[in-house]
């Protein structure tokens, strides 16, 4: 499978050449990085510490979609309409990790999807993957005299909050107990003077030094708590699970999957 990495230079990006380099079944198929950013014309597996592959990474998008099977994009929001294009041209098959997406990026996302594969996922790890099974059932099994609050830290340098993986995690707590996000979901206290109300998902985010990511979902009554947490330790849980995603995409038709399908967590649900 010949596998392209846009955005290669980047913290997730170079992880990505690594690892699609690594991997028996993938082939890199080049690497791109946005206009004036200092790795352009280096090699990809250079700049990504392993030895020389032949690909200088280029800003050419388009090119790198033309010659490859699938294309990894781990970027930022505003570079996803583009890269749909492309990939629609050229029905090359899209890994999304990229997080923060407004509404008008998601709809386009949904309808490109009737054309091209995608896997879109807002973690790619396999922990955090089992960890949004389990809190949709232990949602499903407590009642709104529990509160549920979302608590994320990542590194200083992320740009958006609360994580996509955070807001994955208060989907599955709302899908456990039938209700929509958005009518739940509190983002923040700064400034509110009510209290709590019943029902309500709360958000909140820190951010500091290089921490990867980490996530606690917080189950609380007036007398008992539930906390579930994971912590990433390496950014290479993600590039792992992004090219196990994408030979899981080989001969699938058209559609827009997630981790869950690819890890087969959704079978029976
Ligand atoms: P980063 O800033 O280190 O890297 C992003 C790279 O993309 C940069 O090198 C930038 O120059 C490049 N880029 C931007 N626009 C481009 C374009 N049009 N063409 C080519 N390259 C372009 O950021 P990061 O920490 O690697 O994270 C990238 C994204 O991945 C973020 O949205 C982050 O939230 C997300 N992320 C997702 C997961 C997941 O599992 N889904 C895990 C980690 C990070």
């Amino acid at each position: 499978m010949k596998v392209g990495v846009v955005g290669c230079a980047g913290r997730m990006g170079q992880m990505l050449v690594r690892e699609v380099i690594k991997t028996e079944g993938c082939e890199l198929s080049g690497g791109t990085e946005q206009p004036k950013n200092k790795a352009l014309g280096i090699d990809a597996a250079i700049y990504s510490g392993l030895p020389e592959c032949g690909h200088t990474i280029s800003e050419d998008s388009e090119k790198l979609f033309a010659k490859s099977d699938i294309v990894i994009d781990f970027t930022l929001p505003a570079a996803t309409l583009m890269h749909l294009n492309y990939a629609e041209q050229h029905e090359t098959s899209l890994i999304l990790g990229t997080t923060g997406h407004n509404q008008n990026a998601l709809e386009a996302i949904v309808k490109a999807s009737e054309n091209i594969t995608i896997v879109k996922a807002m973690n790619f790890s396999i922990g955090v993957n089992a960890l949004f099974a389990l809190t949709e059932k232990l949602s499903s099994m407590l009642d709104a005299s529990f509160d549920i609050e979302v608590l994320e830290m990542h590194h200083k340098h992320k740009l958006d909050a609360p994580s996509g993986t955070a807001i994955a995690l208060g989907e599955a707590a709302a899908k456990g107990r039938s209700v929509y996000l958005d009518d739940v979901s509190v983002r923040g206290r700064d400034g509110i003077s009510d209290a709590r109300k019943k029902g309500e998902i709360g958000f909140a985010s820190l951010r500091g030094g290089e921490v990867v990511g980490d996530h606690s979902i917080i189950f609380a009554s007036e007398s008992e708590r539930i906390e579930l947490t994971h912590k990433a330790g390496s950014r290479g849980i993600f590039s792992r699970g992004a090219v196990v995603a994408a030979l899981w995409t080989k001969d699938k038709s058209p559609g827009l999957y997630n981790m869950q399908d690819v890890l087969g967590l959704n079978k029976g649900s």
